[in-house]
């Protein structure tokens, strides 16, 4: 049995670039940023004032009360004319650009307003006080946002007051879900004895979108081999990663990984020491030149989400050129035992919260009947914010131990009420 360590770098062996495109900065949210974005300006580009008030030589208010001369009045969007003098100022307003001769901004609220021949200036201004220096935020040269960064309002922000209309950001992956069984049926038919509705397609498909991928789902095929076959050969035709649920184990009707074979001309099935999501069936077929990872994954609800989070999506963020590929994790306290069997890793779902103290807190997430966690149970996944990882060895974590939690939803974090803010 492979460790999960050992099945990640295997499956990461598999991951090409995906290509570049070019999008306007407006249309980046989300994208994974494939250029070094060097800086063409300083930021701010010039010195200017953060206050509405005057531009003074701070030695002339020394005093605190000095009435000085006023040369003009320098709008934002505006160049000033005048050189600030020894008992002169000019009024300036927020983001405009200091006049040659001025070190400081004296606030508006510290003088008589006076817009006319002079003003009169009640506190003592210090060298530099209100003024944002030229290239203090961003130096000319240097680079503001770093490839591999995901762009989020923050960064596009930045990217826009750069002066950048556009930015190379990763082809985004298309990934193929084809969920395979003759019980599964797709939800809005009837359904006969015996099916039940597929949810994995909807799963991976929401999970291949999240990781910045464009999820496709192929539907659901019968456990019938030249069906399987024709689905997974026009998926490997559009999709640059094709995942399948369902038909990977040793079951009579497990037809997956003989398809695999024959599309692909190999495989690779390795038992995972993990639990849930033990089989894994890998495998690459080549289409233009261009390699197209394959990866079967069980067709129990939970297993196929947690193989997804574990090997899938690691591999298209790497894809993607994501400086953040994995998930984020944090240190649980946990606050309701867990009890766990078996002599693989255990990710165990669980439910996030905060407790009084800021701490992270983490419960076994359970089904209505609070009875053990189940591979086949899409409820846990529901309530879940994450799979704490448990060592083979453990079979029971008490009350107050901390463990390892790998975050897939950091809701947890939201308050339910308003919020106290410091005032
Ligand atoms: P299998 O991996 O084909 O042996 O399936 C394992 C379990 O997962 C069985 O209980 C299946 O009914 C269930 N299952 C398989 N595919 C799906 C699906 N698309 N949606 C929900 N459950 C599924
Ligand atoms: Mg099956």
């Amino acid at each position: 049995m492979l460790t999960i360590d050992e099945a990640l770098t295997r499956v990461l062996a598999l991951v090409d670039g995906t290509g570049v495109e070019r999008v306007a900065v407006a249309d980046a949210l989300g994208r994974v940023l494939a250029e070094d974005v060097v800086a063409d300006v300083d930021l701010p580009p010039w010195d200017n004032s953060s206050m509405d008030g005057y531009a003074v030589r701070a030695a002339d208010t020394a005093s605190g009360d000095a009435r000085l001369d006023l040369l003009e009045v320098i709008a934002a969007g505006s160049a000033p004319t005048c050189v600030v003098v020894a008992g002169t100022a000019s009024a300036i307003m927020t983001g405009a650009p200091m006049p040659t001769g001025a070190d400081a901004v004296v606030m508006v609220e510290d003088t008589d307003g006076g817009l006319e021949a002079a003003v009169q200036v009640r506190a003592a201004a210090s060298v530099g006080q209100h003024v944002r220096r030229q290239g203090e935020s961003v130096q000319r040269g240097s680079v503001a946002v770093r490839a591999g960064a995901e762009l989020r309002a923050g960064a596009l922000a930045l990217l826009a007051a750069l002066g950048r209309d556009a930015v190379v950001v990763a082809r985004r992956p298309v990934v193929g879900v084809l969920s395979t069984g003759d019980e599964v049926v797709a939800a809005g038919r009837p359904l006969a004895p015996g099916q039940i509705y597929s949810s994995n397609g909807v799963a991976l498909v929401a999970l291949a979108r999240e990781a910045g991928a464009i999820g496709l789902d192929l539907g659901n095929v019968a456990d019938d081999p030249a069906l399987i076959e024709q689905a997974l050969a026009s998926a490997v035709a559009r999709c640059d990663v094709v995942v399948t649920t369902g038909g990977v184990s040793v079951g009579a009707f497990d037809h997956v990984k003989g398809v695999f074979e024959r599309i692909a001309g190999g495989i690779d099935f390795w038992k995972v020491s993990m639990k849930p999501g033990k089989p894994l069936a890998v495998s690459c077929a080549i289409r233009d030149g261009r390699r197209v990872p394959l990866l079967g994954l069980p067709g129990n609800p939970v297993s196929c989400m947690v193989n997804f989070l574990e090997f899938v999506r690691p591999m298209l963020r790497l894809a993607m050129g994501a400086s953040a590929p994995f998930l984020p994790e944090v240190q649980a306290r946990v606050a309701a035992p867990i009890v766990e069997s078996g002599a693989r890793v255990k990710l165990v779902r669980v439910v996030l919260a905060l407790a009084d103290d800021g701490a992270v807190v983490c419960r076994p997430a359970v089904g209505a009947a609070g009875g053990p966690q189940s591979s086949g149970s899409v409820v846990e996944m529901a309530h879940a914010h994450g799979l704490a990882l448990l060592g083979s060895e453990a079979r029971r974590v008490a009350v107050g131990e901390v463990v390892r939690v790998q975050v897939f939803d950091p809701s947890y974090a939201a308050r339910p009420a308003r919020p106290t803010l410091p005032s």
